[in-house]
């Protein structure tokens, strides 16, 4: 469809998403205006992808923004503020600014339904297990969004000629708080689920209330009102979801109606609101390390029989035993010829995510490997290491590295820490204290709790570097 023939779409952010929404841009007949701050970038005029696209004009480095006032809509991409090209002043101004996920979402078919999933950790893993349950079972479905795939270019493949769309009968989308800093008007979930919600990327939300805000948004135009599902006793949650006045059927995670996990019997406890049936899932088939990858197992499966989309509670069950995690979480190495295990959960990028990995492996014994760039935290909380001190107690050491390694070392040693532990500059370095620490039979987990940028160009490239350290041992 050309339904943007004649229309000026500005693009902001030249990212995965952003060239995503170009694409879907200039599939609709848009003339796009691509912007990205980044002068290095390649004019994508040039870039053989888009070549000989008369519509498309790209600006890189200052852009005048005046550019986007006189566009007919500003797609932003997740990794562009607001506060960013007068975004804000914009959106104030009654301007037609909206998210890439949004921008997609206009022209997805209305028969398509939506699970969406966001929190602060987890949602990549409760996005591929739902998505793996489904194709599992049959249902040809969607899954991206934050995570692989921008759901702009599942839209663009929806316009496509009927030979060549695709139509996929469930979207699974995993949202990230970025995603959602622009209001959405046509994102319409069946399902939606908030899985979490700590302290994380509070220097572009600011504050813990404006990031629940912000999560919250995914539920503001639920299709039917089907199904919220949301953390119990998280009071950020409560107030911003009481806030949203919508009327969504809820679910908790971990009370009735709900979800109920008991990680010891492995097993899940279901009931949906206005029902009084309750059902299980068997847990005890996950290959999955980890307590929290039950829970995520736990939720994924109620949001798809939450879809309604004819999949019951024994068909739900035979999925458990297929899933598999996605790299980088919890992800097993190999086992050594010193007989350590290696266990890399690079993805671990806070402190939350470091805690909920070290729950999940209370049976190990552990040298744990913490370092690199520590999230940015506001005045009212503090940088959450000392958290660790309690969980680590019983462990054989501890390695801290990286540009905040010597700030999480003093930390935990002025909290009390009664572990070994030692201070490495970098990885390398902390993967080889951490094999002399190592006996046979522990376990080495890279859990660093910061993000990466320090040393590597993400967590996936900190991760395989570790991977290849282990491997050489
Ligand atoms: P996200 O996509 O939200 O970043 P992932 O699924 O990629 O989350 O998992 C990232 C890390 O978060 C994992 O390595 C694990 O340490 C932690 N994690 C996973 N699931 C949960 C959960 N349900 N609750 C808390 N932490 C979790």
């Amino acid at each position: 469809i050309d339904d943007l023939r004649g229309q000026r779409v500005a693009v902001v952010g030249l990212g995965k998403s952003g060239r995503a929404a170009i694409e879907l841009a200039l599939a609709r007949g848009a003339s796009v205006l691509a912007i990205d701050k980044n002068e290095q970038l390649m004019p994508l005029e040039n870039d053989p992808q888009f070549y000989g696209n008369a519509y498309l004009h790209t600006i890189l480095g200052h852009c005048d923004t005046r550019l986007l006032v006189d566009a007919d809509r500003v797609v932003v991409s997740p990794g562009v503020s607001i506060e960013e090209y007068g975004l804000s002043r914009l959106l104030r101004s009654g301007r037609h600014v909206m998210s890439e996920l949004d921008f997609a979402s206009e022209v997805l078919p209305e028969n398509i339904k939506i699970l969406a999933v966001t929190g602060t950790n987890g949602k990549s893993t409760v996005t591929s297990f739902a998505g793996q349950m489904l194709q599992h079972l049959g249902i040809d479905a969607f899954v991206g969004g934050n995570l692989g795939t921008p759901l702009s270019e599942a839209a663009k493949q929806c316009l496509e000629t009927p030979s060549q769309r695709k139509s996929h009968q469930v979207a699974v989308v995993e949202v990230s708080s970025y995603q959602m800093e622009i209001p959405n008007q046509y994102f319409s979930p069946s399902v939606a689920v908030v899985l979490n919600l700590t302290p994380d990327h509070l220097e572009r939300h600011k504050t813990m209330e404006n990031y629940a805000a912000v999560k919250c948004r995914l539920f503001s135009h639920m299709k039917d009102h089907r199904l919220a599902i949301l953390p119990h006793g998280n009071h950020y949650i409560n107030d911003a979801f009481s806030k949203q006045a919508n009327e969504c059927n809820v679910a908790w995670i971990d009370d009735f109606p709900g979800i109920k996990v008991d990680t010891v019997a492995k097993v899940a406890k279901f009931r949906f609101p206005s029902s009084e049936l309750v059902t299980d899932l068997q847990l005890g088939a996950l290959k999955a390390m980890g307590t929290h990858n039950c829970i995520n197992a736990a939720v994924a499966a109620f949001s798809v029989l939450g879809l309604d989309v004819g999949i019951d509670n024994d068909s739900i069950n035979t999925t458990i035993e297929s899933l598999t995690l996605l790299p980088h979480r919890m992800q097993i190495v190999c086992r050594d010829s010193h007989g350590v295990t290696w266990v890399d959960d690079s993805k671990a990028t806070n402190v939350e995510s470091t805690c909920t990995g070290l729950m999940g492996l209370r049976e190990h014994k552990l040298v744990v490997l913490l370092g690199g760039l520590a999230k940015a935290m506001t005045d009212d909380v503090s940088n959450g290491f000392e958290q660790l001190v309690e969980l680590l107690k019983d462990h054989r050491g501890v390695i801290t590295f990286g540009s905040s390694g010597e700030m999480i070392y003093k930390t935990l040693c002025n909290s009390g820490l009664s572990i070994p532990c030692a201070r490495a500059t970098n990885l390398e370095d902390a993967v080889n204290c951490a094999r002399s620490m190592a006996r046979s039979g522990d376990t080495i987990l890279l859990s660093p709790g910061c993000a990466s940028f320090d040393e590597f160009r993400n967590y996936e490239h900190r991760g395989r570097v570790f991977q290849e350290l282990a491997l050489s041992s």
